[in-house]
């Protein structure tokens, strides 16, 4: 069933830390300016679980393509997942739904006199010992399902999966605190990237080391967005290439906040022999290149990996990312020496670290 989760097309993914207030907006589209361009035309819920982990998901069919959505906490139902869908009417969908019991009582939707429309989820818990998610998901075919608002609602916090993930407390770096950072971990699901003769697959290797830049910089004071935080395809499996890696741009450029973007990639080649590390930017991005070159030194200076350079390259989501990007190639997993660094937990921190020094610098740079 752990799978299950995989079969969800992204258009957006939100983790979001629930504290107080939250507003999360998708950019409208030009005919949700026209009253009630969006009308509710498919729900469905279920339960699955995940990494041992109890979810509930809600899909909200969307006639008419992407609505504006906001999501707040109100502060007098702690218990109660507040969602606006702008310029949405309820169409043929139940005003009072039923859901599982075990995670959320039931689903309210009203309609008010501004066109909006609100989706009340009440839950058993307060929703700030949860964790939720809130993204669109493209109209799927075969499952036969529209375009689609869907929320994820877990039975417990997040947050003890990144605690317990390092075997000590993270370094914390000066002048990131406030830095909005999205992380990228190469590949996923459907797609393990490069393997190593040893088998390590390149997908695992990035997002170990993604998961440790993750938590010093969280440490640091940055805020952090990650494409994906666990094995899975941010599109959805056996996606194209174009619709995967815009998927990833995607969750970047959702917030016009974010400053940088750093996709994290091991290289291979059919030579065993090929080793070293390097950094790639989009040539016309200044921002871009200081950006990977800051990363790439301090790779550098922390490692015995020789250095391929920082370079100039046409990589989709350096292309595509409305911010200044870097995509790391940290070291050659077709090559014995460096798969074996890859796949250890003490090499994976020390790479992580040195990233976070290079995104220091840039910050300092810039
Ligand atoms: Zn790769």
């Amino acid at each position: 069933m752990g799978i299950a989760i995989n079969k969800m097309r992204y258009l957006l993914a939100a983790v979001i830390a629930l504290t107080g207030l939250f507003i999360l907006t998708v950019s409208p589209s030009a005919e949700a300016e026209a009253a009630s361009a969006h009308e509710l035309n498919y729900f469905q819920y279920e339960t699955y679980t995940h990494e041992g982990r109890d979810w509930l998901r809600i899909e909200l069919g969307i006639k008419g393509g992407r609505a504006e959505f906001a999501s707040d906490v109100r502060e007098l139902t702690p218990q109660q997942l507040h969602i606006s869908l702008l310029n949405t009417s309820r169409g043929g969908v139940r005003s009072d739904i039923a859901l599982d019991k075990k995670i959320a009582k039931y689903l309210t939707l009203r309609q008010t006199a501004d066109n909006t429309l609100d989706i009340m989820v009440s839950l058993n818990k307060p929703v700030a010992d949860q964790a939720y998610k809130l993204y669109t998901a493209e109209a799927d075919k075969k499952g036969k399902k529209p375009y689609r608002l869907v929320i994820e609602i877990a039975a417990d916090k997040l947050t003890s999966e990144y605690e317990a993930d390092g075997p000590k407390a993270p370094d914390t770096l000066k002048g990131l605190q406030g830095r909005r950072i999205v992380l990228d971990p190469g590949h996923g699901g459907s797609d393990s990237g490069a393997r190593g003769p040893g088998g390590l697959l390149e997908k695992d290797a990035a997002l170990a080391i993604a998961k440790n830049i993750e938590r010093i910089l969280r440490s640091s004071g940055a805020i952090v967005t990650m494409t994906r935080t666990d094995d899975r395809d941010v599109y959805g499996p056996l996606a194209s290439d174009r619709n995967e890696l815009q998927a990833r741009v995607d969750v970047g450029n959702a917030d016009p906040g974010n400053e940088i973007f750093v996709s994290i990639h091991c290289d291979a080649f059919t030579s065993p022999t090929a080793h070293g590390t390097s950094a790639f930017y989009y040539q016309p991005s200044f921002r871009g290149k200081l950006l990977a070159e800051s990363i790439h030194n301090e790779i550098v200076a922390a490692t015995d990996l020789a250095s391929r350079g920082a370079k100039a390259a046409r990589f989709y989501v350096l292309r595509n990312s409305s911010m200044p990007a870097t995509l790391i190639e940290t070291a050659f997993i077709s090559n014995y020496q460096e798969e074996a660094l890859l796949g250890n937990p003490e090499f994976q921190y020390k790479i992580a670290l040195a990233v976070c020094r290079g995104i220091c610098q840039y910050f300092r740079m810039r």
